[in-house]
């Protein structure tokens, strides 16, 4: 039996761009496997569930699936069906998965799935694809045995759509924390408290030294119906490459869809750039092409090389994330 007590489980905050005056490549860093990131410090339980798999031998893949499982099961989290609507009021949710040999599936805008993550890791090994879509991603869903869940908003979900129809002000800017109205499942709010966003995203090496990732959302809140983000676009939201390290995002996915995110993240890593590093060139990418703009703007990359070393960046301050190791 392994002694939890000795494990590393901590989560930290990523180096922001604009805001930096110095940056933490190598605090962070630690060569060891199995090892567990994902995104936030609401990744901290999600981190414990992945661990059960890989403090037992099991798989990165499975591992993953596992984290976010566990935060799809939160009502009271903005990730999964107790998420925030879109601007019509309907939760649709964004997932993706993806293994060390590149195989992976995802799913975009599904409704009323508890699981979207089975049900992206369902596309990845029963069907030739990688991506389904609304009303075809959920029919293939109870085609494969998933429940389909009542439309209700959650509570806290319900109240947040009745405030933002009062002005109804289609404001798709999102993520730049603010700490004071966080906690452990906290959403995350502008300053003037209203929600931005959540997404969980998650990267692991397995004792065999495998990488997998996953990633699951509601997406940016009160979006437009059929608004898709970075979080299913696999090199967008997750990247993993076997050889190099894998990668995932969160923030403002329409700019990290913009510039391939997390595969350039991984490229760099390719390229022997240490994880903080690469995360941070590819920040660079997006605030170099629109400065102003992205003074307005969160994205944060978190990454996973093949050593077990970590890092992240945001252009912004309060991108955190989570790590659980044995070291
Ligand atoms: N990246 C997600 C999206 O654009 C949102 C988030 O990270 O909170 O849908």
């Amino acid at each position: 039996m392994i002694n939890r007590r000795k494990f590393l489980h901590f989560s930290a905050l990523a180096a922001p761009l604009l805001t930096a005056k110095k940056t933490f490549a190598s605090n962070f860093d630690a060569a060891t496997r199995p090892i567990v990131v994902s995104t936030w410090d609401s990744g901290m339980p999600v981190n414990a569930a992945a661990w059960e798999i890989l403090s037992t031998k099991g798989t990165a893949l499975d591992a993953v699936e596992a984290g976010a499982m566990h935060i799809e099961n939160e009502i009271n989290c903005c990730v999964g069906l107790g998420g925030y609507p879109d601007r019509d009021g309907i939760v649709t949710l964004d997932s993706c998965i993806m293994d060390h040999k590149a195989n992976c599936g995802a799913v975009a805008g599904i409704e009323r799935i508890k699981h979207p993550v089975s049900v992206a890791r369902k596309v990845m090994e029963k069907t030739p694809h990688v991506i389904l879509v609304g009303a075809g991603a959920q029919q293939f869903a109870v085609e494969n045995g998933f429940t389909l869940e009542s439309t209700d908003l959650s509570e806290s979900a319900k109240k947040a759509y009745a405030e933002w129809l009062k002005k109804s002000e289609y404001k798709p800017v999102i993520n730049i924390e603010n700490k004071k109205q966080n906690g452990p499942f906290a959403p995350n709010f502008f300053d003037d408290g209203t929600l931005n966003h959540d997404t969980m995203g998650l990267v692991a090496m397995d004792i065999t030294g495998n990488l997998s990732g996953a990633v699951t959302t509601s997406g940016m809140a009160f979006k437009l119906h059929g608004r898709v983000g970075d979080s299913p676009i696999i090199g967008a939201g997750l990247f993993v490459d076997n050889e190099a390290g894998a990668a995932t995002s969160s923030g403002t996915g329409e700019e990290v869809i913009r510039i391939c995110g997390t595969h350039l993240v991984v490229e760099f890593m390719r390229q022997g750039y240490s994880p903080e590093l690469a995360c941070k060139k590819a920040v660079e990418r997006i605030v170099n092409r629109d400065k102003v703009k992205a003074k307005t703007l969160q994205v944060g990359f978190l990454a996973l090389n093949k050593k077990g070393e970590y890092g992240a960046y945001a252009i912004q301050k309060g991108f955190e994330f989570s790590v659980k190791s044995e070291k």
